[in-house]
Formats: C-alpha cells, sequence, structure tokens
C-alpha cells in the first residue's frame, strides 16, 4: 500500500515519508490494421517533486488568510530606495540588499485594475483552472511590478478595476489561493471556498 509522499521539517532536516514515485504498469502500444504487431509501449510514470518556497513561504501562508503581502526597499543607499515588490521579492534587484516585508492588503483592495490580459481557452498538464481562463496581469498604485493572475468572475477589460478574492477554505498553498474579481462583486457570488 502506498501513500501520497509528505515533507515536513524538524530540527533543520527533512522529515519524509510515504512514496514519491510510484511504478504504474506498461502498456502495450499495437497497430490494430497489422495483425496487432507490437510497436511500442507507454511508459507512465508518476512522482512527487518537493517544491521549497524559501523566503516567499509566507507570502503563501498569508494568502490562505486572505492577506497579500509584498516586499520593499528600505535601504538609504540604494539608488531606487522606496521600490514596492509584488510579485514578493526577497532581494532588491537594484542594491542586491534584502527587502522588508510590507502587508499591502488594503492597497490591493482599494487601488487595483487591470493593466492587460489574454483568455485561454486550452491549457497545460494539470490545470486545474475554469477554462476559458481569464489571465490578467494586475497593476497597483505606487507598486513597481505587475502580478500575474486570473479574473473569476466576468469579463476582463484594460483599466477595470478589480479586487482580490482568496481561498480561503481548503487552500492549495500555490499561487492559485489568489484570484480576482471586478470591483463591486458581492461575496454570495465568490467562487465556492473564495472569501474577499
Ligand atoms: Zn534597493
Amino acid at each position: 500500500m502506498s501513500i501520497f509522499g509528505t515533507v515536513r521539517v524538524k530540527k533543520g532536516k527533512y522529515r519524509i515519508h510515504g512514496d514519491f514515485h510510484h511504478v504504474t504498469p506498461n502498456v502495450p502500444i499495437r497497430n490494430e490494421d497489422e495483425a496487432w504487431r507490437l510497436m511500442g509501449v507507454t511508459n507512465p510514470r508518476e512522482m512527487t517533486y518537493i517544491h521549497m518556497y524559501g523566503g516567499e513561504a509566507l507570502f503563501f501562508e498569508n494568502l490562505a488568510k486572505g492577506s497579500i503581502y509584498a516586499t520593499k526597499c528600505k535601504n538609504p543607499d540604494c539608488e531606487f530606495k522606496g521600490t514596492v515588490y509584488l510579485p514578493f521579492r526577497i532581494h532588491c534587484p537594484d542594491c542586491l540588499g534584502k527587502n522588508e516585508i510590507i502587508d499591502l492588503t488594503d492597497l490591493c483592495k482599494e487601488r487595483a485594475k487591470i493593466y492587460s490580459f489574454m483568455a485561454c481557452e486550452r491549457s497545460g498538464a494539470f490545470n486545474t483552472l475554469d477554462k476559458p481562463i481569464r489571465f490578467i496581469n494586475v497593476e497597483f498604485d505606487g507598486v513597481s511590478t505587475i502580478l500575474m493572475s486570473y479574473l473569476s468572475i466576468g469579463e476582463p477589460r484594460i483599466g477595470m478595476r478589480v479586487t482580490p478574492i482568496f481561498r480561503t477554505v481548503n487552500p492549495t498553498y500555490t499561487i492559485t489561493d489568489l484570484s480576482w474579481v471586478p470591483e463591486g462583486t458581492s461575496e454570495e457570488v465568490l467562487p465556492q471556498g473564495f472569501t474577499s
């Protein structure tokens, strides 16, 4: 019997439990036009990848709590001191100093708008978002970067005001725990598991 691979960290070491890869039987590939001659085999491979967030872990932890954290360079010697980064950047790309973490939730709720967007009718493997996926680039007043995310309700327009919603029920601790809806969307129509 196998279980999903799980990892925890204790005393500075990974504690790994369960199976991280599964051997799944091959299946023959046969040619039905040529008396079912053998042509090959399928080669199923399933493995669990350990993806560590490092200094960005706090960002993902707080999405599940309905907060958006960003970072800011406060190095007085930096030419671009005061620059705010969302997506969360641990180090300032200009002075290479360590940024400070700031709570940007209120600004995201009040001053976010769509910079650009694209709708995707198809997606890649392992996609969990509903199609068509309305990818949006979100722009915030006073923030130097643009955040890639997705709109859960409505049709995107350039310049449209949007507000964040968070997967607070059964969070995945990935970036899809954060989504956006048009400003003024009521709580009752949000996707299941999301709160504003
Ligand atoms: Zn800097």
